[in-house]
């Protein structure tokens, strides 16, 4: 029987799991694939999950086609879904400092993991028109930064095939239909810092008996705006973003600590050693200025190479999505700021990766915003409460990707 793709979405939406504790998408992954026919491993990089089609005809003779790896990541993040939908998400989940929080698929990644089964499902059944080996990678913690290096700590290159190449796609804000996809660059590279501020507690109302953490924390993200608007070239791409900053607990009392946690981004690893000099010196630099007893502590908490798509074959992917959706539907969506951890299994593996774009937004709409230049503010992008790629034909699409993009690369019978 067909896999019902729409209500594996929709079951996938309304339970998303946080990062590493995707224990029942990976359930509901296994019962699919199980379905399907198709070998799999369990609790690879904790919870993720290894597929394979093997379709060689004579693979004991040593006689082997291309090996095609397709990734789909698989976590939620900790946002409060404001959809409206009627699949919407009401799950919460406990975060790693053991917080209470809401949880909800804001980055798409329950429409890759759909997009797979769909993809695998069509690929099992069309063994006859292909030769070569599919390995199917759903993993974990995408949105730590940690899930394909677990994956790959955990032996995912040697329980399976070895790559020739590897494939993902993610979901984004451009009208349905559309693939974004470029040679070079196609995400930058980041870093989670986390910089810890050390004062002196105190009362309140004595201020000159501390060093206030709080002043010296609000100095120190003022400041750090400088290290993009001042002092890095402006044809060149870099964000420094303060997304957290915690201190005190009580009106009259000032802390003794703040705590800030920072997401940078670049595109090579040239810029990343020029942002993290500056990033260091300013939070050094008005700690003293607060004449703070002791260091600010600064760790790196996560980093993530660029994402960097191979020339040759993004030209042959490219030349392919067009073949089969059309001219006007593959676009070069410039180099994104955000990040993404699926390059260190083509890295380690040492062969190329092309990672992808493709539309989750309603034609229409799209074209309303960009007519009146609202795009940025109508259409809610990834990790937004709002964010709600329109189921078809975006899942669809997502399939069809998959699909033309594994079929270029295994051979033909
Ligand atoms: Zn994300
Ligand atoms: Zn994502």
């Amino acid at each position: 029987m067909a896999l019902d793709l729409d209500a594996i979405y929709t079951d996938l939406h309304r339970h998303p799991e946080l990062s590493f504790q995707e224990t029942r998408t990976a359930g509901v992954i296994a019962q699919r694939l199980t379905e399907l026919g198709i070998e799999f491993e369990e609790g690879i990089g904790r919870t993720g999950l290894a597929a394979v089609i093997r379709n060689d005809d004579n693979a004991a003779a040593g006689e082997r086609g291309p090996v095609v790896w397709l990734r789909a990541d698989m976590d939620g993040l900790p946002v409060e879904e404001r959809t409206g939908l009627a699949y919407a998400s009401t799950a919460r989940g406990v975060d790693p400092q053991g917080l209470d929080v809401p949880v909800m698929h804001a980055c798409g990644h329950d429409m890759h993991v759909t997009a797979l089964l769909g993809a695998l499902e069509r690929l099992v059944a069309t063994t006859d028109e292909w030769r070569g080996t599919v390995v199917a990678v759903f993993q974990p913690a995408e949105e730590y930064g940690a899930g394909s290096q677990a994956m790959i700590a955990d032996g995912v290159l040697d329980r399976f095939p070895r790559p020739d190449i590897v494939l993902g796609q993610h979901v984004t804000p451009l009208p349905a239909g559309t693939i974004g996809v470029r040679p070079g660059t196609q995400m930058a590279a980041s870093d989670g810092l986390r910089v810890t501020l050390l004062g002196r507690g105190g009362h309140g109302s004595r201020p000159q008996a501390t060093i206030d953490p709080v002043v010296m924390a609000a100095a120190t993200v003022m400041r750090l705006q400088t290290v993009v608007s001042r002092e890095t070239d402006p044809r060149d791409v870099a964000v420094v973003t303060v997304g957290s900053i915690h201190a005190g607990l009580k009106n009259n009392i000032i802390p003794a600590e703040a705590v800030l946690e920072l997401s940078l981004r670049y595109p090579d690893d040239e810029a990343r050693a020029r942002v993290l000099e500056k990033v260091e010196r300013i939070v050094r630099a008005e700690a003293q200025a607060s004449g703070a007893e002791e260091e600010p502590i600064i760790k790196v908490d996560h980093s993530l190479p660029p994402t960097i798509n191979d020339d040759e074959a993004t030209a042959r992917l490219s030349a392919a999505f067009t073949r089969a959706f059309g001219d006007d539907k593959v676009v070069d969506p410039g180099m994104f700021t955000g990040s993404e951890d699926v390059s260190w299994f083509a890295r380690e593996a040492g062969v190329p990766l092309v990672f992808w774009f493709w539309g989750g937004v309603d034609p229409q709409v799209y074209a309303e915003a960009a007519a009146s230049g609202s795009i940025e503010r109508n259409i809610p992008t990834n990790h937004s409460p709002f964010f709600a790629p329109l189921l078809q034909p975006t899942l669809d699409n997502g399939v069809a990707n998959l699909v033309t993009a594994a079929r270029e690369f295994l051979a033909t019978r």
